[in-house]
């Protein structure tokens, strides 16, 4: 049973809070998978990168703008079926992330067995009901038993499931189980709190509502005072 109040762990997620922001500021390396990715799925499709691939996902937002009353070939959305297709390229890009292949050579075998937190990893991602977004922060936490991951990880695991499709609540799930099965650890929680533009902008509910999620494994699940200690960690910190 690790030991839930000592200093060296509040010093430790310091430091996590710490790496997670520095990383989300450069995600080169999450942009040369990108384009590894993008290269090899082109390979297989055997067309040329560029105009040609985006040619289907254009043409239908040329429809789109026709069917709300738009002109496609006025000046200011000329170009933007273009756009639209390379931000939609981005923004669903965690579909064909490979979480081995983040993951390798990030995991380490450490005796270290107190709770590891990183919290604020910014996310941004679509609802799948309505295609608008929504974002917000997530905070992950673990207890090791025997193996730790390099802290920048965390927050790529968090992109791959943001850039989909998603529901808050799978999401939530996605990153704690997959989490739970790469470490192996006694146990992870996830908590995603989190604005929807779908609410928002429709105005179905009172503004700046924020969700919350949560996903609690192991000994989360199994232990309160672990549990309420994450929970607390994280509470003065809600959205603003
Ligand atoms: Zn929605």
């Amino acid at each position: 049973m690790p030991k839930l109040s000592s200093p060296r762990r509040n010093g430790h997620k310091a430091d996590a809070t710490r790496t997670a922001r520095e990383l989300l500021v450069l995600p080169s390396s999450q942009l040369k998978h990108k384009t590894d990715h993008r290269k090899a799925t082109l390979e297989r499709a055997q067309v040329l990168p560029g105009e040609a691939a985006h040619a289907p996902m254009e043409n239908l937002v040329r429809k789109l703008l026709v069917e709300i009353g738009e002109n496609p070939k006025r000046e200011g959305l000329v170009r933007t079926p273009k756009r639209v297709a390379q931000a939609w390229e981005f923004l669903t890009s965690g579909y064909h992330a490979d979480i081995l292949e983040i993951l390798n050579g990030a995991l380490f075998n450490e005796k270290y067995n107190e709770m590891v937190i990183v919290k604020d990893i910014d996310f941004y991602s679509l609802c799948e009901h309505h295609l608008l977004p929504f974002y917000g922060k997530c905070h992950v936490a673990y207890v090791p038993n025997g193996r730790v991951v390099g802290l920048s990880k965390i927050p790529r695991i968090v992109d791959v499931f943001a850039r989909r499709l998603q529901v808050q609540e799978r999401m939530t799930n996605e990153i704690a189980n997959t989490l739970m099965e790469a470490l192996q650890p006694a146990g992870v929680a996830v908590v995603t709190e989190a604005r929807h533009l779908c609410m928002l902008m429709r105005g179905v509910q009172k503004q700046n509502t924020v969700v919350t999620n949560s996903a609690v494994l192991g000994l989360f699940h199994e232990d309160r005072a672990c549990r309420e200690e994450f929970m607390q960690l994280i509470s003065h910190r809600q959205m603003g």
